[in-house]
């Protein structure tokens, strides 16, 4: 029975002598090469050069830390049970006394990893952080050659104190705003040893 009318009969007549010489062939395939030698490239040098991105790009994430320098994640968990890709694996720890300046809660991220291959940069967990302690940024994930590479621990993650990462960029206005309500707990920032 015929479905459609696609099909197409394969022609099994013998090859003429250039046809079997293969020349027209090869100068017609030649003409193709040469000819995409006078046509804009697709492709970019990466990473010596770099494609112009949306402002609201979302690549590597960022673990956030505070005005202070301490770290911002709970490790509430939220993000990982947000995340579609399951990508997000992170393992708790109780804060000790004195250790107030590294991390803000009383409980921080022992462990935190986000598995790059699996990640969709869908955003999700920047949406579902209530410590704006996560955030996508316009950084674009490293290539590498082994599979577990991919896999990002706090190493990577967590900002450096010296060289922080701008995500204003990525804060929407009600966020902004409710950052500059004095007297929230969200908002407090930790002066000597206790949260002002
Ligand atoms: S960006 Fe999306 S997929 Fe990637 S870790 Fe966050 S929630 Fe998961
Ligand atoms: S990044 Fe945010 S949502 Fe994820 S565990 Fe830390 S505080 Fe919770």
């Amino acid at each position: 029975m015929k479905l459609t009318n696609r099909s197409k009969v394969v022609s099994n007549k013998e090859q003429s002598f250039t046809e079997r010489l293969y020349l027209p062939g090869i100068i017609k395939g030649m003409a193709i090469t040469g000819s995409h030698l006078f046509k804009r490239r697709a492709t970019v040098k990466y990473p010596d050069e770099l494609r112009p991105i949306a402002a609201v790009y979302r690549g590597q994430h960022v673990l956030k830390r505070d005005e202070n320098g301490a770290e911002r994640c709970t490790a509430c968990g939220l993000c990982a049970v947000a995340c579609p890709a399951e990508a997000i694996t992170m393992e708790s720890a109780e804060r000790k006394k004195g250790e107030e300046g590294l991390y803000r809660e009383e409980k921080y991220a022992k462990t935190y990893e986000i598995n790059m291959l699996r990640c969709i940069f869908c955003g999700l967990c920047e949406e579902a952080c209530p410590k704006e302690a996560i955030f996508l940024t316009d950084r674009i994930v490293d290539t590498e050659y082994e599979r577990e590479d991919f896999v990002y621990g706090k190493d990577k993650l967590v900002e450096k104190v010296d060289k922080r990462i701008d995500v204003s960029k990525r804060q929407t206005l009600e966020v902004a705003e409710f950052k500059k309500i004095p007297g929230l707990k969200h908002n407090e920032v930790w002066k000597g040893n206790k949260l002002k």
